[in-house]
């Protein structure tokens, strides 16, 4: 079972709270309880935020707030730069993993390219010198680098591809290590170059180049059906890390020259059932950047606001 780390405890005493407000993704639900009793012990009150997590944009510092907490201990992501309206103690999720093994099984493929770029999550963060290692030892130039919002190298988030897009003239390939597709595919839409994953889950290779081709031709084709239609929803959502108002003023702006109707809804997370029966043809995401990929639950036809310029 995991435990909180000494340091966030440190963290949390030295910032003087009594009250504070857990949060962690879907993937931590079952230490919840763990992490709760863990801070009981070191003397603090302690109330458990079970709503849904996806990152360090979705921190439930007003809710914490309102119930009176000092401080919020969000785990599993590092900050992302929300401004909180209460202190916020970051404990990011790490993994030590060995990823030896799972190069060497996979080394003649890899080496089909002589210049990658390496990227990874924070849970996978420590891995990432070593696989870094292993590939140049078999004659694979590494780029690992950029400026991620999170500000550690290497790292990516579904929403920031920093550490590698600027690489991506140099390189041959992207190789991300870690588990699920979230992370390499959003890259394989950003990017006409090769993406795969060193997914640590299924121990193997997995090819993510024509899965992102295929989402971004299912964009272009979206853009022009967009065009044609007339009622427009530009969705914000109330999570403070995903709240882009001036993007939808603006966008508001655009489409209502080019003659659309155009409403600003919020949401905390957008559904479908929350809209039901509104008169919708296209929704503008100004939330997570990646929602738009969800369309099928929707759906209808979701741009992001730098699509608008293209309608
Ligand atoms: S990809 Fe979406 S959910 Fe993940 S950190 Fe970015 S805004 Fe948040």
């Amino acid at each position: 079972m995991h435990r909180i780390s000494e340091e966030s405890i440190g963290k949390l005493k030295s910032l003087g709270a009594k009250k504070v407000m857990i949060q962690a993704p879907e993937g931590l639900k079952m230490s919840l309880i763990g992490f709760s009793k863990q801070l009981e012990r070191e003397g603090f009150e302690v109330l458990v935020s079970v709503e849904p997590c996806f990152g360090a944009c979705d921190i439930r510092d007003m809710e914490a707030k309102a119930l009176g907490c000092d401080a919020l201990l969000h785990i599993g992501h590092t900050d992302f730069g929300v401004k909180p309206a209460i202190p916020v103690v970051y404990e990011p999720f790490k993994i030590e993993y060995d990823p030896t093994r799972l190069l060497k099984n996979n080394m003649e493929e890899l080496k089909k390219y002589k210049k990658i770029c390496l990227i990874t999550t924070s849970q996978f963060l420590s891995s990432i010198e070593k696989a870094k290692a292993i590939l140049e030892k078999n004659k694979i130039k590494i780029y690992t680098g950029g400026h991620a919002r999170a500000g550690t190298i290497a790292q990516v988030l579904g929403c920031d591809y920093s550490a590698a897009l600027p690489f991506e003239k140099e390189v041959d390939c992207f190789l991300y290590l870690g588990s699920g597709k979230f992370h390499p595919l959003g890259l394989a839409v950003k990017t006409p170059k090769p993406v795969l994953a060193l997914d640590v889950e299924y121990n193997k290779i997995i090819d993510y180049t024509k899965e992102g081709e295929k989402l971004r031709r299912i964009k272009a084709w979206h853009i022009e059906k967009a065009r044609d239609m007339k009622s427009f929803a530009i969705y914000i959502s109330s999570k403070p890390g995903q709240m882009y108002a001036n993007l939808a003023r603006h966008a508001k702006k655009k489409l209502e020259a080019k003659g659309k109707s155009v409403t600003i809804i919020v949401a905390d997370m957008l559904t479908k059932e929350k809209i039901m029966g509104m008169e919708i043809d296209c929704i503008i995401n100004c939330a997570c950047p990646r929602i738009w990929e969800d369309f099928r639950l929707f759906g209808k036809v979701i741009l992001n606001p730098e699509d608008v310029e293209k309608l």
